[in-house]
């Protein structure tokens, strides 16, 4: 049977993996009209990726849902690296403070969210079989030039076939994407050597390590990655054997998960090593960095997104970070563009962005991933150890998500512009949050609780100290200049929508919170009953000082800012 559907949405998800919910998520706070499928009948509740970095958090903060993630999350605060003694076991070389989050179920909790939020449920057991493209309509913002084929499998095996036309389709299929080896793109790079098997487990240990994220290379055996997790839950990353033509082969199936556990057991000698549980069946691949040279196609109407376009080993925990985060720089962009906001050349800047991202993770994989896999002799144990943690804490600001900075584009200025008014805040990069006080009720916030994902743009006028005539008559002309009438944000805004639907501006000042009074600031930046739009950097009753000024590196001229 063959199902055409009229109208419909106008985006399709391909994927309900991290890379896809993380999209339908950000898609449904835009209120874009979008289908996701998957073709798995369930969803994975665990065994892939399991750390969630900084940067990841604040976005799923900014989505409003972090509680449901920290509840069942098990901060990973150590790191420890364990290489081989003198005497032919093992030690501990060094520890150091790490950022990640171990949780699993993150799929599940993004499947709830999107169902909450939207209405929306991923539909499972479909997936694309064919698809054309419309070359005369795609440069009509209004057509729906994707035509897709979808393939429905019923629960007793029967299928049958829907038709649908939408605007864009977002291949978040995986690193084998369908989406992807339709549209001819390949996969360019390399696998590497080796073989790694993964398995959760109850265990007992008396390994002193065994809570913390840690890397224990053996001289004899080869290399473990541990990896605690909620409930008690320890993970163990085990290299099983150097590639070979046979592993390449080999079915991953056959590698039962007593013969990780036996690998673990023999790395960790003499520790010993008792496993009462095993949470999920395990799992086996090879580690290699891989990237499309393309991140979309038909005038950025078809895309791809997470492991469809990139893939690299676990190593440095940041598969489906990377992969969400590839989401969240497109859903945006995607809402903006359907809804007229901003032109679809706009998507240009999602593959220039992502790219970079996705090369900088497979060179910093590159290097991580054979100092982790090598086989290293005692004597050997402490230059190894040296270099592994150099590479650790030179690749620390990036795998934290927080340190990503995006070139210059047509959203983001060239940075050395800007860098003498706001030495900290680099334009192409995320703001520092810093703690500031509501100027109406003395409440502490957090700058980024002031900026949720609901797809609003946000302008912050950093006002200085307004006690000062000549500042505060400096800070009406810029509400007038963008709330006032024929302002750049009223002009922007449709009449029957309010006027920080499309733009919000928020003011932080820097006077005596106890100084000023709100009704002193003019009403095109403070309306009534909006109490929520103007902060200010100063002492807190109960939590101190945010200090936001100095985190933005503002300096105030003598009593106020130019
Ligand atoms: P995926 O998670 O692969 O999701 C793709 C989704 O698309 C799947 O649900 C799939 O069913 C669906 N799909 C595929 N083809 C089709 C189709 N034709 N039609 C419809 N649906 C389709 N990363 C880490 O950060 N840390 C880790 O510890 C870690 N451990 C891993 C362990 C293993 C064994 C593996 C295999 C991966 C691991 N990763 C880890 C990698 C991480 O899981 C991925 O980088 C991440 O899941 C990528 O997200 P994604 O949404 O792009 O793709």
């Amino acid at each position: 049977d063959v199902l055409i559907m009229e109208g419909g949405a106008d985006v399709l998800i391909v994927g309900a993996g991290p890379s896809g919910l993380m999209l339908a998520n950000w898609l449904a706070r835009c209120n874009v009209s979008f289908r996701i499928i998957d073709k798995k009948p369930n969803q994975t509740l665990s065994g892939h990726a399991d750390g969630l970095q900084c940067r990841t958090l604040e976005v799923i903060e900014s989505f409003g849902f972090i509680d449901q993630i920290l509840k069942i999350a098990n901060p990973l605060v150590e790191v420890c690296l364990w290489g081989p003694s003198p005497d032919g076991h093992i030690q501990r070389n060094y520890r150091l403070a790490n950022t990640a989050k171990g949780v699993s179920y993150i799929e599940k909790i993004f499947s709830e969210e999107l169902k909450r939020v939207s209405g929306v449920s991923v539909e499972r057991s479909i997936e694309p079989i064919s698809l054309q493209i419309d070359r005369e309509t795609i440069h009509d913002p209004h057509s729906k030039p994707i035509h897709v084929q979808l393939m429905h499998r019923r629960a007793d095996g029967s299928i049958y076939n829907e038709d649908i036309q939408v605007k864009y389709l977002i291949g978040c299929d995986g690193a084998h994407s369908w989406v992807r080896r339709t549209l001819g793109i390949p996969m360019i790079g390399e696998s590497s050597e080796s073989v790694w098997g993964v398995v959760d487990t109850m265990c007992v240990s008396d390994f002193p390590d065994i809570r913390c994220c840690c890397t224990v290379q053996s001289s004899a055996s080869g290399t473990l990655k541990i990896i605690p997790r909620e409930k008690g839950i320890v993970r163990f990353y085990v290299q099983l054997r150097q590639y070979s033509p046979v592993a390449d082969t080999m079915d991953r199936s056959s590698v039962t998960s007593s013969e990780i556990i036996e690998a673990a057991r023999n790395i960790l000698k003499p520790y010993s090593l008792v496993v009462h549980r095993e949470m999920i069946g395990q799992t086996v691949y090879r580690v290699g960095q891989r990237l499309a040279p393309r991140f979309s196609s038909f005038n950025n109407r078809v895309l791809l997104s997470g492991d469809a376009c990139h893939s690299h080993s676990p190593k440095v925990g940041q598969g489906m970070n990377v992969s969400m985060m590839d989401a969240y720089n497109l859903g945006w962009k995607i809402a903006q563009t359907l809804n007229g906001t901003i032109t679809s050349s706009v998507l240009d800047t999602y593959e220039y962005e992502r790219r970079k991202i996705a090369e900088d993770l497979l060179d910093l994989d590159r290097k991580i991933a054979p100092l982790i896999s090598q086989k290293i002799s005692p004597e050997d144990a402490v230059e190894s150890t040296r270099n592994l943690r150099k590479v650790f804490k030179s690749g620390k600001v990036f795998m934290s998500g927080v340190g990503v900075i995006y070139g210059p584009s047509m959203l983001t200025i060239d940075h050395s512009d800007a860098l003498h008014l706001a030495r900290h805040v680099h334009p192409g990069r995320r703001i520092d949050s810093h703690q500031v006080l509501c100027q109406a009720d003395a409440r502490p916030w957090n700058v980024h609780e002031l900026m949720p994902s609901d797809g609003r743009w946000r302008i912050v006028i950093l006002a200085g100290d307004v006690r000062e005539v000549e500042q505060m008559e400096k800070i009406n002309r810029l509400g007038s200049l963008f709330n006032g009438e024929n302002g750049l944000v009223t002009n922007v805004t449709p009449r029957e929508c309010r006027l920080d639907s499309v733009v919000q501006v928020l003011t932080i000042h820097r006077s005596p919170r106890k100084e000023v009074e709100l009704v002193h600031f003019p009403s095109t930046l403070c309306p009534p009953f909006d109490y929520e739009k103007i902060f200010v950097d100063d002492e807190s009753y109960l939590k101190g000082h945010g200090q936001a000024y100095e985190g933005f590196g503002v300096h105030l001229h003598g009593e106020s800012i130019t």
